[in-house]
């Protein structure tokens, strides 16, 4: 039976390994809504391929490229955050949230309200408004998938459990390309370093994310709206080899690991099948060519950013949106060339400190809340302590 999917963030990473599955089961799936930012060139292109019935770019501005684009191939073409929304909003089998950033968060909530099933990537969105999402899950009866290929793998473990006889659960991190460096090595890592993940290929902000840790620690939030185990029952470990990707152990003590390829096209099968699996065109797991699987304690000295990002979780209310939000202007600043590596996270914190807000009870607010908080990481970025 064909299933209908509309897709955020078509143009991205994830946007691409979701097509490419989509690709290999043609038959199986009509697009409805593909979207991107501005890459109105390429979107058209996938929208002409897949024969999606809407194409939306959410900058405004792109809209008459996309246009032109798109003229004469029966494609619909739209701009705007509203039109973001309203193609999020459409009545479909499948949504999958892939745009980057707290610029997620108002379409992944327009699919949500409409009480839909959402494979959902856009970790930021989670981070940012986790109990106001949670909340709007359930008043519409929605569903959400996760993607992320460490929170997909602990959905996988936990299947057919009580979520009540868990003792712990163990997101596993690569430890990005930096695991080994000396701290005063840090200080020199250039944007190319940092662009250059040791075994996953994604968009550049979640590759600096791995880098610094960061990723993780948004991770660990991720995991703590995921599966409400206490966040004192959340830990992470690196495992610089990505193959386990998250593990959960239970109350008698035995712990159940999901393994596969570092290939989102594993986690997002298993979104776009569930219940069921679906066939991937990937090669099989060679176990003996790995050869061995490590593990290690994180070094939070050298990467405070899973310590940072456990303080805003624990802190609650507005600290994560304000976390979320001073990460990706920091990161921003350091792909422009603006900052040095080490000073990612000290603008996180010096942002953490400097602004505080009420607790957000909607999107809006949090939106607003985001939006006040970039200003303040920018304010931070030109401070004298962090030049
Ligand atoms: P990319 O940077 O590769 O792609 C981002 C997508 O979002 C693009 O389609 C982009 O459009 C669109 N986009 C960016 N900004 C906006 C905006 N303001 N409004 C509307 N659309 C926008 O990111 P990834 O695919 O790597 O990551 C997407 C999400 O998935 C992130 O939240 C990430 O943390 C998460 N994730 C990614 C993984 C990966 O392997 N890549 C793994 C696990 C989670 P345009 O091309 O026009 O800029």
């Amino acid at each position: 039976m064909t299933r209908s999917l509309s897709l955020l963030g078509a143009t991205g990473s994830i946007g691409a390994s979701t097509l490419d599955l989509i690709r290999h089961n043609r038959d199986d799936w009509q697009v409805e809504a593909l979207t991107a930012n501005c890459s109105a060139a390429e979107l058209a292109q996938l929208a002409v391929e897949f024969d999606a019935k809407i194409a939306v770019v959410g900058d405004e501005t792109c809209l008459p490229e996309l246009r032109e684009a798109l003229a004469g191939s029966g494609v619909e073409a739209a701009g705007g955050a509203q039109a973001l929304c309203d193609a999020a909003a459409q009545s479909v089998d499948m949504t999958v949230a892939a745009i980057v950033g707290c610029a997620g968060l108002a379409p992944t909530m327009a699919a949500v309200e409409r009480g839909g099933t959402i494979a959902l990537a856009n970790k930021e969105a989670l981070v940012s408004a986790g109990d106001i999402l949670k909340k709007a899950v359930d008043r519409a009866g929605a569903i959400l998938l996760p993607t992320d290929s460490e929170h997909n793998a602990i959905f996988q473990c936990l299947a057919g459990n009580d979520i009540g006889r868990v003792r712990r659960i163990i997101l596993t991190a690569s430890g990005g390309p930096f695991r080994t460096l000396t701290g005063e090595q840090l200080q020199s890592v250039t944007r190319e370093q940092a662009l250059k993940h040791p075994n996953w290929e994604m968009g550049a902000k979640i590759t600096i994310d791995s880098a610094t840790m960061m990723n993780k620690g948004l991770e660990f939030i991720e995991a703590h709206h995921l599966f409400p185990v206490g966040l004192d029952n959340i830990e992470i470990i690196v495992h610089p080899q990505s193959i386990v990707h998250s593990m959960v152990e239970y109350r008698d003590r035995s712990v159940l690991a999901q393994l596969g390829p570092s290939d989102m096209r594993v986690p997002i099968a298993s979104c776009l099948a569930y219940p069921d699996r679906m066939k991937t065109p990937l090669t099989p797991l060679d176990l003996a060519a790995i050869g061995s699987l490590t593990f290690e304690a994180p070094n939070e000295e050298l990467f405070p950013a899973t310590r940072i990002c456990r303080e805003a979780i624990e802190a609650g209310g507005a600290a994560p949106a304000v976390l979320n939000a001073a990460n990706e202007i920091a990161v921003e600043a350091f792909l422009a060339g603006q900052i040095g590596f080490t000073r990612i996270t000290a603008v996180v914190e010096e942002t953490l400190a400097r602004y505080s807000a009420a607790a957000p009870g909607t999107s809006e607010e949090v939106l607003a809340i985001d939006g006040e908080a970039r200003q303040r990481a920018r304010d931070a970025l030109e401070s004298s302590t962090l030049v």
